[in-house]
């Protein structure tokens, strides 16, 4: 089992940006289409921008017209955590980093095969690491 990171709120609201903070941290979302991952098809691994925790390959990213970058599955099950969200009166299943428990996003089942799953996940919430 990998380590957790726990800290305060007020550690993360130093060491995050402003925006990452609020989405991360406060289950923010950015605005669709604003991301800087959104149209990327650079090969890497895509890890959390508050840990590092490596969430999803390049490979598993799709095109998925909303938005948000979008991948049909993460890395390994192991290193998203899925949550009931009934906010904004939508029942919903949030994606949070197994690592810190920050926000990712929020993930549907209409995405493409193999696996029928859409990761509808927040830019920001990412970090494009291409020399893997
Ligand atoms: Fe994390």
């Amino acid at each position: 089992m990998e380590t957790k990171i726990t800290k305060s709120d007020e550690e993360w609201r130093d060491e995050l940006t402003p925006e990452q903070y609020e989405v991360l941290r406060r289950q923010g979302t950015e605005p669709p289409f604003t991301g800087k991952y959104v149209y990327s098809k650079e090969d890497g691994a895509y890890r959390c921008a508050a840990c590092g925790n490596e969430l999803f390959s390049s490979e598993t990213k799709f095109d998925s017209g909303t938005g948000w970058p979008s991948f049909y599955e993460p890395s390994a099950a192991e290193r998203v955590e899925l949550r009931p969200d009934h906010s904004h009166g939508m029942t919903r299943t949030e994606v949070v980093c197994a690592r810190c428990g920050s926000h990712l996003g929020h993930v549907f089942d209409d995405g493409p095969a193999p696996t029928g799953q859409r990761y509808c996940i927040n830019s920001i919430s990412l970090e494009l690491d291409s020399d893997r």
